[in-house]
């Protein structure tokens, strides 16, 4: 076998975490590796090449804000950029920051494991390579493990079947029968765009999910010119705000807003852009009652949308707050929903109890299709760390101490596993948020917090018991007080004894970034900083 490599930073993912972590890294002049499953960079946007994916938050906004010159010389074509365009410029800043030649592409990392004696990482890949780190970053994104569901009689299915997150483009959709399941984003985006070409559209739905008009112009010249000198200050908004949006909530409380005045406002909210609906008042995300006004005003702008009674009501959630799942933007998802070809099923309840080699069967009806298409979400926060066999001191698994939910100091470190650091990991902001601007945060204090420790002359760092509990009990209070641990999302975590955890922090971005940085002043407080063994 031949012998591990030698690093001082293993870093997995070459997304926006682990490009960024790569070229911080290299800041301060450690030895870095990054290693990445696909066969290039970009992560979400390398994987999800589904027809009609895009960001959902202007890209001037959803776009690295490290570097001034990038920001001057990249140029946004639209308020919400295509998958290529995203790639584009992920490519773009790999080549411009020469980090090709840090990352190794199709390898993926299968084992981690701690050596107290030693005081690094032991870390195995699928291609029998390994490698010897004193540090292990993940950065292997909150939303990349993808969920499929298990259908019976799946596999005599003899068509196509795709997974929005592992889109094979060779496959012919124009004019054919597909069965469609999950209408998340990812979903409303696919619907949206297929809808215009196929033959016959069933949509399987579970849990609809709210989602509000968007309109996507090009960007004009002076659109850009303008977001170009208003960088600076966007970007300090965006860092130091609740959600990481350069839009902060309005202040002022929906319930006691006079009726028609509040209607006029949410009108005008509605079409804005993804998320001015939640913003248009400072309660919604914390008061019952101006969460149902608000709910209601949304139920009743999609019942004037969606034109079939009985497609409405399938569609149109009536048991969820607004914002308490992640709302969604759509671009024409509900034109496609109300084209005459496309039939909504609800499996709550018409379940799925077959699939042939040519249809979906129902315990109410049968849905001929040449292909399936699964947009049925992620393993959350969790599922890509857990993917990785890790081992902990005195054999600890993360696996198995995660089974009863998730825990991690600031979402950065955990208890019991040394020198591993997780970007965008649970009890951080991370999905909650603008993920690009919590990513450049986690990044810049993992980076800080390492030449740090060089200049301490400390080895390794681990993060203490008390204050990772703490941690996940303010996690948990701070959540508790808002309406997201109400509803069924993918925020919540399922324990081993049917319990289920809200995993992000939604104390705020701004809040969130001025505690690692006390932590951190505070010769990294809640932290155990040592030698080697
Ligand atoms: P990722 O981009 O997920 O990258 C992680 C990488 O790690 C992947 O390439 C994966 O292959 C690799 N990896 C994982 N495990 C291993 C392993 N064991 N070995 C080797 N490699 C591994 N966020 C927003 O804020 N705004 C948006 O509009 C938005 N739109 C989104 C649209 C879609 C379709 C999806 C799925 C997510 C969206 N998100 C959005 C969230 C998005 O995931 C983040 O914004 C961001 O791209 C995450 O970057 P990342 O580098 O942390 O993780
Ligand atoms: P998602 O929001 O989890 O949606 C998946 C949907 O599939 C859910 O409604 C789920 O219902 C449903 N589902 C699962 N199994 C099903 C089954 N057997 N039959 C029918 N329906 C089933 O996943 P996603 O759409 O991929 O989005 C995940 C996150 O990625 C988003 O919330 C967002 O943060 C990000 N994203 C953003 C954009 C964007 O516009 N920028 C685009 C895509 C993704 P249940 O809830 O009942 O399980």
């Amino acid at each position: 076998m031949a012998e591990a490599k030698k690093l001082d930073a293993l870093v997995v993912g070459a997304g926006f975490s682990g490009m960024y972590m790569l070229i911080k890294l290299r800041e301060i002049g450690l030895s870095a590796q990054v290693l990445e499953a696909g066969s290039g960079v970009g992560g979400t946007w390398y994987w999800n090449r589904y027809p009609g994916a895009r960001c959902d938050i202007s890209s001037v906004e959803y776009s690295y804000s490290f570097d001034p010159e990038l920001e001057q010389e990249w140029t946004w074509k639209e308020r919400y950029s295509a998958q290529p365009d995203i790639l584009a410029y992920l490519e773009h800043v790999a080549d411009r920051y020469g980090l090709m030649d840090g990352i190794t592409f199709n390898i993926r990392v299968i084992a981690a494991r701690w050596d107290k004696d030693t005081g690094r990482w032991t870390v195995e890949t699928d291609t029998g390579e390994t490698f010897d780190s004193q540090y292990l970053i993940l950065a292997t994104g909150a939303l990349s493990e993808p969920k499929l569901p298990d259908l019976p009689g799946l596999e005599n299915f003899s068509g196509p079947i795709l997974n929005t997150a592992r889109w094979d483009d060779s496959v012919e959709l124009t004019g054919k029968r597909v069965c469609h399941f999950g209408i998340g984003s990812s979903g409303i985006q696919t619907v949206a765009e297929i809808g215009k070409s196929v033959g016959e559209l069933t949509v399987f739905s579970r849990t609809p999910s709210f989602a509000v008009p968007c309109s996507n112009p090009p960007l004009t010249a002076e659109e850009s010119a303008a977001a170009k000198a208003n960088y600076p200050a966007m970007r300090d908004l965006q860092r130091h705000s609740a959600l990481s949006f350069a839009t902060l909530p309005k202040e002022g409380s929906a319930k006691e807003c006079e009726p028609a005045e509040r209607e006029k406002r949410l009108e005008a909210a509605w079409t804005q852009s993804t998320f001015s609906l939640l913003l248009e008042f400072d309660d919604i995300l914390f008061d019952d009652e101006s969460n149902a006004l608000v709910t209601e005003f949304a139920q009743c702008k999609l019942a004037q949308t969606i034109t079939d009674p009985e497609k409405a009501r399938k569609l149109i959630p009536q048991d969820v707050q607004l914002g308490g799942r992640r709302l969604c933007a759509e671009i024409g998802f509900y034109d496609a929903i109300n084209r005459d070809n496309v039939t909504v099923v609800d499996v709550r309840e018409e379940p799925v109890v077959n699939v042939t080699k040519d249809t979906v069967v129902t315990d109410k009806g049968s849905y001929p299709a040449d292909v399936i298409i699964f947009a049925t979400g992620f393993d959350a926060c969790v599922g890509a760390i857990k993917a990785i066999d890790i081992t902990g001191k005195e054999g600890r698994s993360i696996r198995v101490e995660w089974a009863n939910g998730p825990r991690a100091y600031l979402g950065l470190a955990v208890e019991g596993f040394p020198n591993l650091f997780t970007i965008t990991g649970p009890g951080s902001p991370s999905v909650l948020s603008n993920v690009v601007v919590s990513i450049e945060q986690h990044v810049e204090w993992i980076s800080n917090c390492l030449a740090d420790m060089r200049a301490r002359g400390a080895a390794v760092i681990e993060a203490e018991a008390q204050a990772e509990q703490a941690w996940m009990e303010h996690v948990d209070e701070v959540a508790q007080q808002t309406i997201f641990p109400k509803a069924n999302s993918w925020y919540m975590g399922n324990t081993r004894d049917g319990k289920r955890v809200f995993m992000p922090y939604v104390g705020g971005v701004g809040a969130y970034r001025a505690k690692c940085d006390e932590v951190a002043a505070a010769g990294y407080e809640g932290f155990v900083l040592g030698d080697a063994a």
